[in-house]
């Protein structure tokens, strides 16, 4: 089993500041924005259904188009309609604003974060993406296999209720972390980690310590982590 990072979209520039937690302001980075194909599974799971760069820049934010979802499928074989479930990993545009897409997917959402998208805090007025009424929905509370092999884990506070996916592949564990995250945050830059400190909490968050505890947590859990915006995927096949 892994995970196959399927590149849809850059966010550049982008100050690092966006990412990493009162770090790296002033420095400019690109972010990645991924779909990721499960693969070795009977079913067809996905992780995310990205988003557009054209979505991406009526947010406000640098987005640039790499290819569309369909594109990326093609090279592996696949369609939209050919995906079984899609696990959302939290329902901000740049991970679930193409949900339309896979119609004949179940979409794995926590509960939590259903409920947040569908009435959140003013300050996040237009983040979310909730699901068009006409998809079929899996709601979860809390941890659960979705399919053998392939677990969520409940990691909220990037938002309330966002999920990070574990599998175990013949390398290890490997978790996708579902925060918005590249990976300083949770491999810091040297002089901080002489420090003692041990990770990054996402910049942004809807509870900063709970973030951060679920840094943590992903990091305690999984052999190797995948940070979902770090562009350093954009040419990698398969993790692991
Ligand atoms: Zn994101």
């Amino acid at each position: 089993m892994n995970f196959r990072p399927l590149l849809i979209a850059k966010e550049e520039p982008l100050d690092k500041g966006y990412m990493t937690y009162l770090v790296g302001h002033g420095t400019e980075i690109t972010l990645g924005v991924y779909i990721w194909l499960i693969e070795g599974t009977e079913k067809n799971v996905l992780i995310d259904t990205g988003a557009s760069g054209e979505f991406i820049r009526s947010t406000g934010f640098p987005g640039i188009d790499v290819q569309t979802q369909e594109e990326a499928l093609k090279k592996v074989g696949l369609t939209p309609e050919d995906i079984d479930y899609v696990i959302i990993t939290h329902l901000h545009g740049d991970h679930a604003a193409d949900a339309k897409k896979y119609k004949n997917a179940t979409f794995v959402v926590q509960k939590d974060e259903l409920e947040y998208a569908k009435n959140p805090h003013p300050m996040h007025t237009g983040w979310f993406a909730v699901p068009p009424k006409e998809m079929k929905l899996e709601v979860v509370d809390g941890d659960k296999e979705i399919v053998p092999g392939v677990k969520v884990i409940k990691t909220p506070g990037h938002t309330p209720g966002g999920q990070s996916v574990l599998i175990d592949t013949d390398k290890g564990k490997v978790c996708l972390s579902g925060m918005c995250t590249i990976l300083e945050n949770f491999y810091p830059p040297e002089p901080m980690k002489e420090m003692g400190i041990r990770a990054i909490a996402p910049a942004l968050h809807t509870d900063a310590l709970q973030a951060f505890d679920n840094v943590i947590k992903i990091l305690e859990m999984a052999d190797i982590v995948i940070a979902p915006h770090d562009i350093s995927y954009m040419d990698v096949e398969t993790i692991p």
